[in-house]
């Protein structure tokens, strides 16, 4: 079951007002359109009747795959319902070998789903991506006119046969990398040597500073 309500938001060209849908809780199970649209970001977006802008709407949702026993909630603001969320979490678990996953931007949410449908592990994409990271920054220090990687911007587009693809935005324009998946294959290498690469318990937000914070 899906959880949709209105809220009354304001244009970010023209500065009008006007009620929009916004979804709490949406379950994939039973809408693979639901599914798509948070996939392609339309979920969060909204055109002004007004002057034609198209405006991200933040919200709170909670993505729920009861299938995949996956739940990722996307929390684009700092302060968070504790007790909501210790419920949620406590829900969760009595349903047992869930994975949860905290989001702070939309981004974060179509990777997180993304990496989940793919059936790979997003702790060994956090290695991926840092392994990645480190690898342009060397290039940039050779070649100077190389554009800078914001690590909140590197997200998991696909795996193919090629390997696993990657977009960040360089230049004005997104740009895909591609790793082996021996990269990946390494990264899980790593996790299953170091417990303290396992995320804990409840909605973890799993990215960049949260490895940062287990690797040295
Ligand atoms: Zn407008």
């Amino acid at each position: 079951m899906s959880i949709v309500k209105t809220a009354l938001v304001n244009c970010s060209r023209c500065g009008k007002e006007h009620e929009i849908t916004i979804y709490k809780s949406i379950n994939v199970a039973d809408d693979a359109a639901m599914k798509q649209r948070v996939l392609d970001g339309s979920l969060f977006l909204w055109n002004c009747p007004d002057c034609g802008a198209a405006n991200l709407a933040r919200y709170e949702c909670l993505y729920h795959d009861p299938d995949a026993r996956f739940m990722a909630w996307l929390l684009p603001f700092e302060r968070v319902s504790e007790a909501e969320m210790q419920a949620i979490s406590l829900h969760a678990k009595a349903l047992g070998a869930y994975t949860l996953r905290r989001c702070a931007d939309v981004g974060e949410l179509i990777e997180k789903v993304r990496i989940q449908d793919a059936g790979l592990d997003d702790v060994a994409i956090e290695i991926c991506k840092f392994v990645i990271r480190g690898e342009l920054e060397q290039k940039r220090a050779k070649e100077s006119d190389s554009p800078a990687v914001d690590p909140k911007l590197l997200h998991f587009h696909r795996q193919d046969r090629d390997g696993l693809s990657f977009t960040f935005p360089s230049g004005g324009q997104m740009t895909s990398l591609t790793i082996g998946r021996n990269v990946y294959d390494d990264a899980l290498g790593i996790i299953s040597r170091n417990p303290s690469l396992r995320p804990e318990e409840g909605f973890v937000q799993v990215d960049s500073v949260w490895l940062s914070t287990r690797i040295r």
